[in-house]
């Protein structure tokens, strides 16, 4: 089943009277359990697409379905509601609330999304057992290692069961074998059947996927099978 169907999107940003051409056209098909990487210069409009996929900006003009919906015409609102409901979000820098333990940090989706305190609960500490944390659950992040930091983070991804887990230089922040310690986690969320795409720009992240998109100058340079 195709999750992700964008087909000739263009985005283009004012900036006074020039006019940047962000992405020049770019049409991209991704099915359920897939494992891609999408890749690029810098300037070549990897943050851009990423935030098409992640529903946090719009196209300028073209298609993008997400699961069958058209939300290239969603209004912030609409958007808001498949960010939370449907997309797990992985940062380079985490994002996680320093005050507040995995747990809540975890939690935090499923507020937004009305869960009742204990069925939260509940899918939180699972989440994170998931992820190895289970004893690290009322642990603050300065109190964790970056590697379980981002953890955390991929839990808080998961609890919802979203349909996407997009990463931004998930590893970026960790040294190389924290690094492979997480990517060795995506292979195994990747295996149980989520669907996983990682933003990077470094290609040892780059082939731990199944597919790796190249951008280049707004368009899509190749698309292929990692081997
Ligand atoms: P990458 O993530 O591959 O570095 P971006 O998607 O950030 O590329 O940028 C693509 C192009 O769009 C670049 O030329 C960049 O300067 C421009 N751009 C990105 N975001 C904005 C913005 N908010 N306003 C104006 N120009 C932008
Ligand atoms: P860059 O890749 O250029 O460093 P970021 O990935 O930090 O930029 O953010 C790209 C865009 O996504 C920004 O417009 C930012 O406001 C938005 N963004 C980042 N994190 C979130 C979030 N958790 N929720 C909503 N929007 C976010």
């Amino acid at each position: 089943a195709l999750v992700i169907e964008i087909r000739d999107v263009t985005k283009l940003y004012k900036m006074g009277a020039e006019i940047i051409h962000a992405l020049r056209g770019v049409s991209l098909e991704i099915r359920r359990n897939e494992y891609l990487a999408i890749m690029g210069p810098s300037g070549s409009g990897k943050s851009t697409l990423m935030n098409m996929l992640g529903c946090l900006d719009t196209p300028t003009a073209g298609h993008y379905n997400f699961n069958g919906r058209n939300v290239a015409t969603m209004v912030d609102d609409e958007l808001a509601d498949i960010r939370n409901r449907e997309i797990g979000f992985v940062f380079q820098t985490f994002n996680l609330l320093p005050r507040s333990d995995s747990l809540h940090n975890v939690e935090l989706p499923l507020i937004y999304a009305g869960v009742a305190p204990a069925e939260r609960r509940e899918r939180a500490v699972q989440a994170l057992e998931h992820v190895g944390l289970g004893n690290r659950l009322h642990h603050r992040p300065n109190e964790l290692s970056g590697g379980q930091r981002q953890r955390v983070a991929i839990a808080r991804a998961l609890v919802n069961r979203p349909s996407i887990i997009l990463a931004d230089e998930p590893t970026g922040n960790l040294d190389s074998r924290t690094g492979v310690e997480i990517m060795a986690l995506f292979e195994e969320l990747y295996a149980q059947g989520n669907t996983i795409i990682v933003v990077t720009h470094e290609e040892d992240i780059a082939r731990h996927a199944r597919r790796i998109v190249r951008l280049r100058d707004g368009l899509i340079e190749s698309d292929g099978v990692v081997r």
